[in-house]
């Protein structure tokens, strides 16, 4: 349910979201949208097949690589990476726009794609998702069953590298109890969009434009 009586900023911010597969992000992520209003999900490109539930448009594009090759090549993407020998990338025009228009937007990505947007926007804010141990990571790809054990077993590898590199963001949030990391994640995204330089719209309000 959205949070009542909360306004959208008067200028957007750019959310960019990592932590390895089976942290739990994308369930944190759901919920955290789902209840600050004004904050867009940005939906990636991928090579890699759906999953189950997963829906084309929604949750990903799903292209063929030599559709993947070409937004690459006529520079569509604002950020690009290889994850497991899949391609995966951000569309730069719905992102800009957004960001255009004062709008929010939330880029769920990873470690190398991250450092791609710091270097274009570096205004960025950047959240890490950990797991409590790395065993869990386990426990949830093994639970969720959409991976092969040797999948997993790279997934793993995968993530305690991205792990390592996790001191390159501005926040932590530690999944280990879903309420606290659920109130962590919103908490940062209703900071962030409740900083002052955002909120002129708010001044305006109270003293109908006449300053103290
Ligand atoms: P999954 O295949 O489990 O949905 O995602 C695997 C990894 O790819 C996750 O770490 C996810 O954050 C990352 N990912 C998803 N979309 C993008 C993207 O557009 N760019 C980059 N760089 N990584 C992405």
């Amino acid at each position: 349910m959205k949070l009542r009586g909360w306004s959208p900023p008067d200028h957007g911010a750019l959310f960019v979201v990592s932590g390895a597969s089976g942290t739990g992000k994308t369930t944190l992520l759901r919920a955290a949208l789902d209840r600050v209003p004004g904050l867009e999900f940005s939906v990636s490109a991928t090579t890699r097949a759906p999953r189950r539930g997963e829906r084309d448009g929604v949750d990903y594009h799903f292209v063929a690589p030599d559709a993947f090759r070409e937004m690459q090549r006529a520079g569509e993407l604002l950020e690009h990476a290889e994850v497991y020998g899949t391609l995966y990338g951000t569309p730069r025009a719905p992102v800009l726009q957004a960001l255009a228009e004062g709008r929010s937007i939330v880029l769920d990505i990873d470690v190398q794609g991250a450092g791609q947007v710091r270097a274009v926007y570096p205004e960025a804010v950047t959240i890490f998702v950990l797991p409590p141990r790395i065993e869990v990571i386990r426990e949830r790809l093994v639970g969720r069953g959409t991976d092969g054990p040797e999948v997993v077993e790279r997934r793993i590898r995968d993530a305690t590298e991205q792990i390592a590199r996790c001191g390159e963001y501005d926040y932590l949030v530690m999944n280990d109890v879903l309420e606290t990391a659920n109130a962590q994640l919103q908490g940062i995204f209703l900071a962030e969009l409740s900083r002052r330089s955002r909120r002129e719209g708010w001044v305006r309000a109270v003293t109908g434009g006449v300053r103290a």
